[in-house]
């Protein structure tokens, strides 16, 4: 497939948002963004605006639900729908067309202005908040707006209707209303412009099972349709008009990838036992019900982290003690007779002061350092004790372990213990039945909690590392600020230190050590980790088979000559390199 064009090849890059590679023909999505006039009211007209607003709202109210209809009818399942259920709950909410009145008349502007004004300072309410989910929110609020804009200015909706047979879909963003024609075209893959791993594309594209790039700087710029593409969703490449010898690579590399596939295949009900017969536990992290359909073929043995935050950001309120005791039995069913952990909800310090109402802390300057995990839940009772009191009923329906956040002192553990016995007697009150104790873990990802592992090991039954934020509070670099991507070392000397020492903590303690950070989901580290002596691993279910896989192929002995290397570094991406190095000796 040889690029007849004259322009050179381009390459860009983006987030892996999922897994697989192809190359095929490129179709752009092209959308204008709409723009309403601003322009100042007579008082006599208020009334006016306030009616266009509303006709607008019903009118975007009936299409959301037409589309969930067409969509439901398709087939189409909860992740198809979650997010126009977000959308329809967000058009429907009463302070959308409260607060948008109230601007149109208090400031007296007209409608499309009132809305942006509205919207601008919901999204900002979102962007503050340090949780890669709830940013994704802020990306909803644009796409309402634009529905609604669409509807006061008469546009019709713009849709992605006849997308070519295996063509690579690119766009700035690709909106729910488009999953209609998604559900039912044969897409090669998905590239967009904006996005996140968590944004709605990205989800589409990984139950399909189909590749995709997201979060590609200048992409639909550089693409027309009718271009040659190779997306790679392994790497986030995405390579524009490809030369004869990339394509040639390309092909050699697909067809290296399905043989590694098939193998991964074989391995997978085979149990994760190294070449010198250590076992290993491979477990998976878990944000949603809907998640449990890839945890049954990926061979998971248990539910090493289940993300409980989500099923409060997902929900149109905040689940009650039963809600939630529904879903952690129905994990714990369709887990049986594996173990599941229920970490307690891990929210951010911008969430509980929405809640609690604008006051002098309503804009920390720290979000991250701020009222998080367990300090949110320890000062908001009635949020964590619907909680602790729906896991302990849990118990009931099989092997469930609670997990508490962002730990960072042994005071905060305490305060989970008195209030955890305090909900257990009154159930005990309240005649439900309540077994003895569950176990009961903490998340180490504070380097405060790290360095007192002997202290902490001596107050639970296990730890769960949490290497996504230990390196970020270690590092003391904003995870979610790109720019400082470098700062991101899961192998510097200051955080290989604190694995061994936290692992060694663990095992002189005779608790458990499980860790539940992306690093343990990357098979590059997986022989550093053994050799630091981590014999239990959480991570998405998809990358289980390649963990098993190398799990499989290694000898403790030779993983703690890595974990040696490793220690005795002096530079985070040189032990990186020597890793990778090692890497591809082992699997050339
Ligand atoms: C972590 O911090 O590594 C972790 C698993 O928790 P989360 O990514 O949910 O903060
Ligand atoms: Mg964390």
């Amino acid at each position: 497939m040889s690029t007849a064009t004259t322009q050179p090849a381009l390459e860009l890059r983006g987030i892996a948002a999922s897994p697989g590679i192809t190359s095929g023909k490129a179709f752009l999505v092209d959308r204008a963004r709409l723009e309403g006039r601003q322009f100042v009211l007579e008082p006599g007209e208020v009334g006016g605006e306030i009616r266009r607003l509303e006709r607008a709202l019903d009118r975007s109210r009936n299409q959301v639900q037409a589309l969930l209809r067409r969509i439901e009818a398709l087939g189409g399942g909860a992740e198809h729908t979650g997010i126009l259920e977000v959308h329809l709950m967000m058009i429907e909410d009463p302070e959308l067309v409260e607060g948008v009145s109230r601007r149109i008349r208090d400031r007296l502007i007209n409608v499309e202005w009132a809305l942006k004004v509205f919207l601008g300072e919901l999204k900002e309410s979102f962007s503050r908040i340090d949780d890669e989910y709830l940013k994704e929110r802020g990306n909803d609020v644009d796409q309402v707006g634009q529905r609604i804009l669409q509807n006061l200015l008469g546009h019709r909706e713009s849709t992605i209707a006849h997308v070519p047979h295996r063509s690579i879909v690119v766009a700035r963003e690709l909106l729910p209303s488009d999953t209609i024609h998604l559900l039912k075209g044969n897409i090669g893959g998905f590239a967009t412009e904006l996005g996140t791993r968590t944004s709605h594309v990205a989800i589409i594209a990984r139950s399909m099972q189909v590749p995709a790039v997201v979060g590609v700087d200048g992409l639909t710029r550089a693409v027309s349709t009718g271009d040659t593409l190779i997306l790679d969703g392994e790497t986030g490449r995405v390579v524009l008009r490809p030369s004869d010898v990339q394509l040639k690579e390309h092909r050699n590399r697909r067809r290296r990838l399905r043989r590694k596939q098939k193998v991964l295949e074989e391995d997978r009900h085979l149990p994760a036992i190294t070449r010198d017969g250590t076992r290993v536990s491979l477990l998976a992290n878990v944000d949603r019900l809907d998640d449990l359909d890839a945890l049954e073929a990926s061979g998971a043995e248990g539910i090493g982290l289940y993300r409980s935050e989500y099923l409060f950001l997902d929900g149109k309120r905040i689940p009650g003690e039963d809600e939630q005791l529904d879903t952690y039995c129905e994990l714990l069913r369709r887990m049986a007779p594996h173990p599941v952990i229920i970490r307690t909800l891990d929210i951010g310090a911008d969430k509980a002061l929405l809640e609690e109402g604008a006051g002098r802390h309503s804009r920390p300057n720290n979000p991250a350092l701020g009222l998080r995990g367990i300090r949110y839940t320890l000062r908001h009772p009635r949020l964590f004790e619907p909680q602790l009191r729906a896991v302990l009923r849990a118990a009931a329906c099989g092997p469930v372990e609670l997990l508490i956040p962002m730990v960072s002192c042994i005071e905060e553990i305490r305060s989970v213990k008195e209030t955890l016995n305090r909900c257990r007697i009154e159930l005990e009150a309240d005649e439900f039945p309540v077994v003895s104790r569950i176990p009961l873990g903490i998340m180490i990802e504070t380097p405060a909690a790290a360095l007192i592992g002997p202290t902490l090991a001596r107050e639970v039954d296990f730890f769960s590392i949490g290497t996504n934020d230990l390196i970020h509070y270690t590092m003391a670099a904003d995870r979610t600020d790109d720019r400082l991507a470098y700062l991101y070392q899961p192998v510097h000397p200051a955080i290989v230190r604190l694995f061994a020492e936290v692992i060694q903590a663990a095992r002189q303690a005779g608790i458990d050590v499980n860790m539940c950070g992306e690093i343990a989901g990357e098979p590059l580290y997986t022989p550093l980790l053994l050799g630091l002596g981590l014999r239990s691993f959480s991570m998405s279910p998809m990358a289980i088979p390649r963990i098993k896989y190398v799990v499989r192929r290694i000898n403790v002995a030779d993983a703690e000559a890595v974990a040696k290397v490793a220690l005795a570094g002096t530079s985070g991406p040189e032990v990186h390199e020597w890793l990778l190095e090692h890497h591809r000796r082992l699997f050339p």
